[in-house]
């Protein structure tokens, strides 16, 4: 984040009915219009955790849903650090948005993992993580083609397998190459073990590179996740859009 090297504004999803803004992190809005694409056609935001490669650009984003707090629209959704803020004997997290910000959107909702929101079409499952924010997640979105699981940032742990099993799309935050582990994160080698879990998936994205994979390449990473584990798997370049 703070070379970038790479964008660090998160991801956008575009579904029938949904336009999901996920992790706005610094750059956000920018990137969006480099992209050539509108930064105010978003119906929801979704923050994972309280570290600011993910949520900076919250409020901007918020802004943007709301065309600059006139219209009272959109969801924004986060883990309850990110929307309530937390506190325990590790740290003190979030909230990452003001009371101001808050009343903007028609619906704010903390999430835990397990926690279920309703969409127009579908609905968005909180996932669990292993990470420095306790309260961090991911999520699960099941849609009229299938599901797409949104690992967040964590480490391998066991309830990750159960949240990609019945999934079609992936979309894993990997930090380190080969098996380079980082604590509270995962490495290409941890991808490999959870995509193998998984009996419909088509397609992965890897997203959330460190120094150390920009530097081998997550093009090199990606090839090699599909060739041991036979799922195409895509490490996208930044600003391009990708059919899921
Ligand atoms: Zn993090």
């Amino acid at each position: 984040m703070i070379t970038q090297k790479r964008r660090t504004g998160g991801f956008r999803l575009e579904l029938p009915g949904l336009r999901l803004q996920v992790d706005p992190g610094p750059g956000c809005l920018l990137s969006t219009r480099l992209a050539g694409r509108s930064t105010t056609a978003v119906d929801a935001i979704f923050v994972s955790h309280s570290h600011p490669d993910h949520y900076t650009e919250a409020e901007v984003l918020i802004e943007a849903m709301t065309r600059g707090g006139t219209r009272n629209r959109g969801l924004f959704l986060g883990s309850r650090s990110a929307v309530e803020g937390y506190r325990d004997g590790s740290g003190d997290y979030g909230p990452v948005i003001s009371a101001y910000h808050r009343e903007l959107p028609e619906r704010v909702v903390g999430l835990s993992p397990g926690d279920e929101v309703r969409l127009p079409e579908g609905r968005l499952e909180a996932t669990p993580t292993e990470h420095g924010d306790p309260t961090g997640i991911g999520f699960r979105l099941e849609y009229e083609d299938g599901v797409i699981y949104y690992t967040g940032d964590t480490a391998l742990v066991d309830g990750l397998f159960d949240c990609i099993e019945d999934a079609m799309t992936a979309i894993v935050n990997v930090v380190r190459p080969g098996s380079d582990r980082i604590r509270g994160h995962m490495c290409t080698r941890d991808v490999i073990e959870l995509v193998r879990e998984a009996s419909e998936l088509e397609r992965v994205f890897i997203t959330h590179f460190g120094m150390k994979m920009i530097r081998v390449g997550p093009g090199r990473e990606a090839r090699r996740i599909e060739r041991e584990t036979g799922v195409e798997t895509i490490a996208p370049r930044d600003g391009r859009a990708y059919r899921i």
